[in-house]
């Protein structure tokens, strides 16, 4: 088992399957133009070695797949047939929701049983304004379909000072209501966000910010969450929790436990680093070959954690997924 000094070791993996993505969302994609996947992405087969290798190599234990945008990927099916028989303690996937009706039987299939829609707003119109692609009423149909099948919905909500901040009780009570569980994700410095400190501060919103509008309307208490959890906990007694992803506010470095694959085969130990370690190649070779080279690539990714708090990235989250 690879372990750094601070006793941090890979557990969860994050799989992007495209960087293709049917949103645009304003800050994720800032010149609006619509990803399309890249042209050297690996074959549903790589991918699959992938994961089984990591497994192996890293001790991965949960598998969250991701995108891009994972549904519109070719290869979603084909990776989904396989992923269920890994032997994994979980697998998810984090998806826009905009195709969840119709690949809703290949989730059910491959044995998912929970899934991360990413929701900023409830109203048509800040949808079109943030997500610049998709249909609301397609989402939430979509979501609607999903929990009468048995799926758990966590919904991801990035809350904006600009767009979206009439939104966070709303929501909240939407989630509330349903028994999906909301966790709003504190803005990110990724990609432009990362040299764009102005931009940033105009968007962000803290965890107290939050706490403070939604204890306007909630009693609220701290609940307990795993270890390496990135996300703080919250119960409203008698109604349910929502969560606070608050990269910002309260750091999770520490005990960050994420490694990340690239859709082009690229790894990646942590956001707030441009190191990346090329493994595409070693996933056409038989595993007594792979692992070996992999292990040397994967105490690599383990240093470039960083040690307390996440300080920015030019990774982008567009092509390495959330
Ligand atoms: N297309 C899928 C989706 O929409 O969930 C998966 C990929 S998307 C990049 C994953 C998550 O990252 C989304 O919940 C999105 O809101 C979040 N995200 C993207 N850029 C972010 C940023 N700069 N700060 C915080 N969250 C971000």
């Amino acid at each position: 088992m690879i372990v750094d000094r601070q006793g941090r070791r890979f557990r969860n993996l994050r799989i992007s399957l495209t960087s293709a993505c049917n949103y645009a969302c304003t800050y994720c994609v800032p010149d609006g133009k619509r990803l399309v996947a890249a042209r050297n992405e690996l074959s549903a087969e790589a991918m699959i070695r992938g994961v089984e290798y990591l497994i192996e190599a890293a001790g991965i234990e949960r598998l969250r797949i991701t995108g891009g945008e994972p549904l519109v990927s070719p290869r979603f099916e084909r990776f989904m047939s396989r992923v269920g028989r890994m032997g994994l303690a979980d697998i998810s996937l984090t998806t826009n929701a905009q195709l969840l009706s119709r690949k809703l039987p290949i989730l059910l299939d491959a044995g998912i049983r929970r899934i991360n829609v990413s929701l900023d707003t409830l109203d048509p119109s800040a949808f079109r304004a943030i997500a610049r692609g998709g249909d609301l009423a397609t989402v939430l149909e979509g979501m609607e379909q999903a929990r009468a099948a048995g799926l758990q919905i966590k919904v991801n909500m990035v809350p904006l000072l600009d767009r979206n901040l009439d939104q966070v009780v709303p929501l909240l009570d939407y989630c509330l209501e349903r028994g999906y569980e909301l966790r709003f994700i504190e803005l990110m410095r990724m990609g432009h966000l990362a040299n764009d400190a102005n931009g940033f501060h105009r968007q962000f919103v803290s965890l107290d910010r939050l706490l403070s509008l939604i204890g306007a309307h909630h009693e609220y208490q701290q609940a307990d969450a795993p270890v390496d959890a990135t996300a703080v906990r919250y119960r409203i007694p008698g109604k349910g929790y929502f969560g606070v992803i608050a990269n910002e506010s309260v750091p999770f470095c520490r005990t960050c436990s994420r490694l990340r694959l690239s859709s082009t085969g690229w790894l990646h130990g942590c956001l707030s680093s441009s190191n990346r370690h090329y493994v595409g190649d070693l996933l056409d070779k038989p595993r007594h070959q792979s692992l070996p080279a992999l292990q040397r690539l994967l105490v690599k990714a383990l240093d470039d954690k960083q040690a307390v708090a996440f300080s920015g990235g030019a990774t982008v989250m567009k092509i390495i997924g959330g």
